[in-house]
């Protein structure tokens, strides 16, 4: 897979549950006047209260999932968490960027590093970090979810905190609107760059 720098930007998100990245993003989605998408992915995990296909997710099975990866529709995947699929359809990101839509994807570490290994020049990757390793697991806590899942997540977190070094910017999440600002001004710079 080749590099495409005349396609508007390729912007990755990572960093542990309980960052507050999926805020991070809707917030600047609402106030930017960037022309930007949030790719929807798709995962084999349950539904939420409060979740809609389609635009949360793609809520596939997983025949569905393994039928997409057969026919290489995928342009990254990872099991997360250890049980469940998560991917990005090509198709929620090529017709964007060529038509000069910027791209985000929040994914998890596995596929920011699927997408570097694809598109080494053709992407910016972002690291959200908290500002300290205390308040994750005091926003999981808050989240009510049971005991193991909680658990599970913490230790994902950990692993997902050791591989922030691999991305190109580490942006720590200390106050949301001085965060999405941040934000907003690399990808005003990565417009930029690419003479759009
Ligand atoms: P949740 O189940 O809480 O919605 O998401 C769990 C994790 O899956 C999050 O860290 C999220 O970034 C990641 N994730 C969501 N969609 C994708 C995807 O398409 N690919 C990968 N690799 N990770 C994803």
């Amino acid at each position: 897979m080749s590099d495409h720098p005349r396609l508007a930007p390729l912007l990755v998100i990572s960093g542990p549950a309980g960052v507050g990245k999926s805020t991070l993003v809707d917030v600047l989605l609402a106030q930017t006047q960037l022309p930007l998408r949030r790719a929807v992915t798709a995962t084999t995990r349950k539904k939420r209260e409060g979740e809609v296909p389609e635009v949360s997710y793609h809520f596939w099975d997983r025949q569905r999932f393994q039928d997409a990866l057969a026919r290489n529709e995928m342009l990254e995947w990872a099991e997360v968490h250890g049980r469940d699929f998560y991917g990005t359809p090509q198709v929620e990101v090529d017709p964007y960027r060529e038509r000069g839509i910027g791209v985000i994807l929040v994914i998890d570490v596995q596929g920011a590093g699927q997408v570097r290994a694809r598109y080494p020049n053709d992407h910016l990757s972002v690291f959200i970090a908290p500002p300290r390793f205390e308040d994750l697991v005091a926003r999981l806590a808050a989240r009510g979810e049971p005991e193991e899942s909680r658990l599970r997540r913490l230790n994902t977190a950990r692993q997902e905190l050791a591989r922030q070094g691999e991305f190109d910017r580490i942006l720590v999440n200390a106050d949301l609107p001085t965060a999405t600002a941040e934000l907003e001004a690399i990808l005003r710079d990565e417009f930029q760059r690419r003479g759009r």
